[in-house]
């Protein structure tokens, strides 16, 4: 299969490639590789005849359809975003640009391209489970169904997308899949995100900024299993349809901090216990309390669950970031020194 990747050398786009060419496709990867881009994380597959990497934005209509045309994809996996929620209250407007614009444009390229061509297609769009809102203690995780509530500009902007490809859909009868996965985790994260920000802090002796109580709650999933999920609907899903992907892992943010604190003992007892430079700072303005989805759908159509058992899955990710620290060491001498974002709503 020849597959269009947007945003392939990003965290969970990275995990997807990788995924689509251990299975034996062709991957063209269109990235305009921001700060969060990490192209080395595909190295490996450099020399390969069946990867390709084109910088470009997707928001550039000329050179989106031109890719379209050279590489004559027979489904795209549109994972380019950007996608800090913090980054997002400190300027919206990129993200409008990248999440909306950006997405538009993909949907009118590959409708314009699908026209052209015969035989089965398929858009796939990579969304969060952020679109819903937040939760409170005793609320069931969300269906589907349920409706939109985002509260972050990064969320309106995810929101506004999955709306975009609902109606390409519908409209034009673009084949559209989306999936809303919760909070990922694993190798090649930008440590601006929890996990790695914790673990890259705790291993340089940093105090542990924790928003707030450290009581919201977040589902976690291993990266290689939300690429999983994202390759099982791309392959199998009913057209038209979205799947919520999730590890049915909540935990408080402060308990996952906790956690990468142990693991972090393991490594370095010299400086333990690392939990004593666990510090509260102001909370996050509009901070959402908790995330959960149901999971039933994806799991009774398509039969796929989480494999990746979150303890396992962390002491892994802390191992990973531990034996590459001049990959993140050196984002944090040029591209993020580990500072607050987020702060200029006020
Ligand atoms: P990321 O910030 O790590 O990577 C985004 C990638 O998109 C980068 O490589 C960047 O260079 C590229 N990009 C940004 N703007 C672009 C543009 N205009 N044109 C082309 N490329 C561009 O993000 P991520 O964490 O990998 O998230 C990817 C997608 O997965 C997002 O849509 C996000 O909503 C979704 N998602 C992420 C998570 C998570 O926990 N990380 C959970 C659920 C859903």
């Amino acid at each position: 299969m020849r597959v269009l990747m947007t945003g392939g050398c990003g965290f969970i786009g990275t995990a997807i490639a990788d995924l689509m060419l251990r299975r034996g496709n062709q991957v063209l990867n269109i990235d305009k590789l921001t700060y969060a881009a990490n192209p080395s994380a595909l190295q490996g597959w450099m020399g390969s005849d069946r990867y390709r990497i084109v910088k470009g934005d997707i928001c550039d209509m000329a050179k989106v359809l031109s890719v379209f045309e050279e590489f004559q994809p027979d489904c795209v996996i549109h994972a380019a975003a950007e996608s800090s929620v913090d980054r997002s209250i400190d300027g919206a407007a990129q993200f409008l640009q990248t999440n909306f614009v950006g997405t538009y444009t993909m949907l009118e390229a590959a409708r314009h391209w699908w026209a052209k061509r015969k035989g089965t297609y398929r858009f796939h769009h990579v969304s969060t489970d952020e679109v819903f809102g937040s939760l409170g203690p005793g609320d069931p995780g969300v269906r589907e169904q349920t409706s939109y509530a985002p509260n972050s500009p990064y969320a309106a902007s995810k929101a506004a997308s999955d709306h975009l490809v609902r109606a390409w859909g519908q409209t034009y009868g673009l084949p559209v899949v989306t999936t809303h996965s919760t909070n990922s985790y694993g190798p090649w994260q930008f440590p601006e995100k929890l996990v790695p920000l914790m673990i890259t802090k705790g291993a340089e002796g940093e105090a542990l900024p924790l928003y707030g109580a450290g009581d919201n709650v977040r589902d976690w999933l291993h990266v290689a299993d939300h690429a999983e999920a994202v390759r099982v609907v791309l392959e199998h899903g009913n057209t038209g349809e979205t799947y919520n992907v999730g590890g049915s892992f909540e935990q408080p943010n402060v308990e996952i901090v906790r956690m990468i604190c142990n693991e972090l003992d393991e490594h370095m007892p010299e400086n333990a216990p690392h939990e004593r430079m666990i510090c509260h700072v102001e909370d996050r303005v509009a901070h959402d309390w908790r995330y959960a989805v149901d999971t039933t759908k994806i799991w009774s159509d398509l039969r796929w669950r989480p494999e990746i058992e979150f303890r396992r899955g962390l002491s892994r990710t802390v191992d990973w970031y531990l034996q590459n620290r001049p990959w993140w060491q050196e984002i944090r001498r040029k591209r993020y020194r580990g500072e607050r974002l987020g702060r200029k709503a006020a």
